[in-house]
């Protein structure tokens, strides 16, 4: 575009970007700690994000103490945003966003040049493909990943086949499993490559065992079989390097296979701002403020760190927002940070750094596999000096666990598990 067309400039105190659950929460965050001025920009036609299309209930009980569908769950978070008299812009995509928080956006009346005293980052994430995880053998029809599936059943009533195979045990599978069995859609089994399961235990019982749909671990898919559709996959067990083993191949008749292989946060914005990434978390590095290394650019959500529960997101969506919005009212601390770091068991930890002096900060982890007795224990780097510690009875790499630093911090901390 030629300088002489661009648009003039708009001024925001906060502008949220992705309108799902972590990004209506930010920008509710924000505007109950008392930023006047908040945008919520969303590419898609309404507000909700993923709950759109998640029609089982189990939502909401954080912040409405009960059990709700994913859509009721993003009408009621959308009603509140406008309750509180936020700014919504939908239909349109941010395009680009800059050190500066200068958005360029693609709205429906046009395009938009936006600078904001504070950015949060919201944009959810997406699911690996079949290309990413390299399944050999034909193109047929009748493969597709889990949430492109929910979409086609939940939003637009498309019978997507007759018999069923699933790829990986992550949870919108699990959720799929079942919501396929109530169509009448045959699921022949789950297969999962890693010896343990990837997705939640509630949902294993209640969206597997429930009815009777067998999860075999340990097993994955070795080649993919038809023409212009489906007719066939081969799965076979795998080894310790989770490398196929020869003779224990086994032929599944089959029309459509779903793939749930894990979720990406959806970072290309905050890699134009120029954003370092955790290559543990895929999202952002960011403080106990939820503020990445670029000022004041935040981060929360499934574009932050994959969450088992949306809730979570929301919950964190919420403290986000209230901490942008005290970015921008010149409320936050100026003290320098140290590091935060993951150690044993632990997968990782986020934050990934917190300001020197801070108290009672909520640290995030993961295992990297399940643990029985999981002793986890924050220290300094330096003294060896105690701040934060719990027992679990047990962790699995699916569930997402927290430790309280009690502080205040004054040096490099390392949170260890162990049993
Ligand atoms: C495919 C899929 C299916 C899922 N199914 C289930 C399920 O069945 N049950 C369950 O409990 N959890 C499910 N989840 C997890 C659940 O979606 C998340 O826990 C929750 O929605 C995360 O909220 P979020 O706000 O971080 O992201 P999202 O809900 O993904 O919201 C992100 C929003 O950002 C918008 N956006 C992205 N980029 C831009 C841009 N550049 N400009 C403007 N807007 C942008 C997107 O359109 C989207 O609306 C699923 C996740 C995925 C990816």
């Amino acid at each position: 575009m030629n300088a002489g067309m661009l648009p003039a400039v708009e001024k925001r105190d906060v502008v949220v970007i992705g309108g799902g659950p972590a990004g209506m929460t930010a920008a509710l965050g924000a505007k109950r700690a008392g930023a006047a001025d908040v945008l919520l920009v969303e590419r898609d036609r309404n507000l909700g994000g993923i709950l759109n299309q998640c029609v089982h209930d189990g939502f909401g009980l954080f912040l409405y103490k009960k059990s709700i569908s994913g859509p009721e769950f993003a009408e009621r978070l959308a009603e509140d945003v406008e309750r509180e008299g936020i700014a919504v812009q939908t239909g349109a995509m941010v395009l680009d966003l800059g050190p500066d928080r200068l958005l360029r956006l693609n709205a429906p009346d046009g395009y938009r040049l936006i600078r904001a005293g504070a950015v949060v980052l919201a944009m959810g994430c997406r699911e690996r493909t079949r290309d990413m995880i390299e399944i050999p053998g034909m193109r047929p029809a009748g493969v597709l990943t889990a949430g492109s599936a929910q979409a086609l059943v939940n939003l637009q009533n498309i019978r997507i086949g007759r018999e069923a195979v699933i790829l990986g045990s992550g949870d919108i599978g699990l959720i799929m499993a079942r919501r396929l069995t109530f169509e009448g859609i045959k699921v022949k089994g789950v297969f999962e490559i890693m010896p343990w399961p990837g997705g939640l235990e509630r949902n294993i019982r209640q969206c597997l065992k429930d009815f009777g749909i067998p999860l075999e671990l340990s097993r994955t898919v070795v080649e993919i079989r038809g023409r212009e559709r489906l007719s066939a996959v081969v799965t076979a067990r795998v080894d310790e390097r989770l490398m196929p083993v020869a003779g224990t191949e086994e032929i599944v008749p089959c029309d459509t296979l779903l793939l749930s292989v894990g979720l990406i946060p959806e970072n290309e914005l905050a890699k134009r701002a120029g954003i370092a990434l955790s290559p543990l978390t895929g999202g952002a590095v960011v403080d106990e403020t939820f503020m990445t290394g670029v000022e004041g650019i935040f981060s929360c959500g499934n574009v932050l760190h994959i969450h088992d529960i949306a809730d979570w997101a929301a919950a964190e969506g919420l403290a986000a927002g209230r901490r942008a919005a005290e970015y921008v009212l010149g409320l936050r601390s100026l003290a320098e940070t140290v590091r935060v770091s993951a150690a044993g068991y632990l997968r990782y930890a986020l934050p990934q750094a917190v300001h020197r002096g801070a108290r009672d900060v909520t640290v995030h982890f993961r295992v990297a596999r399940p643990v029985r007795g999981l002793k986890v224990e924050a220290r300094g780097v330096e003294t060896g000096r105690r701040c934060g510690g719990r027992r679990l009875a047990r962790a699995i790499p699916s569930e997402m666990q927290t430790i309280l630093l009690k502080g205040p911090i004054e040096e490099d901390i390392e949170v260890g598990g162990h049993d």
